[in-house]
């Protein structure tokens, strides 16, 4: 029978990843499964499943051999629920993993490799420890981390080795990706021999550092990006405000502007802590309809400013269609964001 390395990737699609890093992931994927398609023992061992994270976690390939692999279209929502996303890993070996017996030789120590830019939204403590306890299948653990706000104190508890790059471009997730087919090229050469091939054989790509699990860099918690889920009052379409914290300020600028799916909200908003609107600066501008800025109606939805000029101008809200007349907004208020 053939003993397959099983290879999981497990893919951070927060609104945190939205845009660009998303598509860099994709290209990366696709060219690590290229990479690994012309080596021979990958080609002939290696089987692959992506799981994806955002409020929930999803199996967006299940464990297919690499020559008949379709990488899945990625999409973002809200939310980093890494928990859940090892729990299903966890099931996911459970289902698909042949297990050593007295008769079978099974299949080879699976490869994980997480890849995340944000800090987890859910309770992954306890999915990390029943995945590394009750589980008969010991996988081998890589945390990729890319980004300026990364919580390896959270990832060092869940995997056995972190890594670190600063961005998430495209360079620099080909590099990533480029290592991670290294590491699996180099352990389907000898799957069988437990510890072959890990990170300490595979040259790191530049920009990559390897983390010292036993001592991660302490986590400020600070959220250097923050995120408005707003609609257009005008055609009731979601769209994502993305705000970025500046330099030696406790303010954010506006970063960029997403649109995003009529579902995006459908499954599973979060709430993070409701900051100060008066730290948003900056004037966004609707990418539906062009009106400028936002407000937040008294059932809790931002909406863009669509001014109905014929009717005085009045905002109706795209969720609940009260009217609201526009007044010059009185002091603070906060809002509800979310940190993904
Ligand atoms: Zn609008
Ligand atoms: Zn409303």
């Amino acid at each position: 029978m053939l003993r397959r390395l099983p290879i999981y990737l497990l893919l951070d699609c927060s609104e945190s990843m939205a845009g660009d890093p998303l598509k860099a992931v994709e290209t990366g994927v696709m060219s690590m499964i290229s990479t690994l398609r012309k080596n021979p023992h990958a080609l002939e061992t290696a089987f692959l499943s992506v799981l994806t994270f955002d409020a929930k976690a999803r199996v967006a390939a299940p464990l297919t051999e690499l020559i008949s692999f379709t990488m899945p279209k990625l999409t973002f929502r809200p939310g980093t629920s890494l928990g859940a996303a090892l729990d299903l890993l966890r099931e996911q070996m459970a289902k698909e993993i042949v297990l050593n017996t007295k008769e079978v030789k099974g299949d080879f120590k699976p490869l994980v490799f997480i890849l995340t830019d944000g800090q987890p939204t859910d309770a992954w403590s306890e999915a990390a420890a029943r995945l590394r306890s009750s589980s008969a299948i010991k996988a081998t653990i890589y945390a990729i981390g890319c980004g300026d706000e990364v919580d390896f104190e959270t990832l060092s508890k869940i995997a056995h080795y972190c890594l670190h790059t600063d961005d998430l471009t495209k360079e620099a997730l080909g590099s990533v990706f480029a290592w991670v087919s290294a590491s699996v090229g180099s352990r389907s050469t000898r799957p069988e021999v437990e510890g072959e091939g890990e990170v300490q054989d595979i040259p790191l790509k530049p920009g990559l550092k390897l983390i010292d699990i036993k001592n991660p860099p302490k986590f400020t918690g600070q959220n250097k990006r923050v995120y408005l889920h707003v609609l257009c009052s005008k055609t009731h379409k979601p769209f994502l405000i993305r705000y970025q914290l500046l330099p030696n300020s406790p303010n954010y600028g506006i970063k960029d502007i997403l649109i995003v799916s009529d579902d995006f909200l459908s499954e599973g908003a979060l709430k993070s802590p409701p900051i100060d609107a008066n730290r948003l600066g900056g004037m966004p501008v609707c990418p539906h309809c062009g009106a400028l800025g936002w407000f937040q109606c008294t059932c809790g939805t931002l909406n863009c400013i669509n001014l109905e000029k014929s009717k005085n101008n009045i905002v109706t809200c795209a969720n609940c269609h009260q009217l609201g007349r526009l007044a010059a907004a009185a002091g603070a208020f906060n809002v509800d964001g979310s940190v993904g």
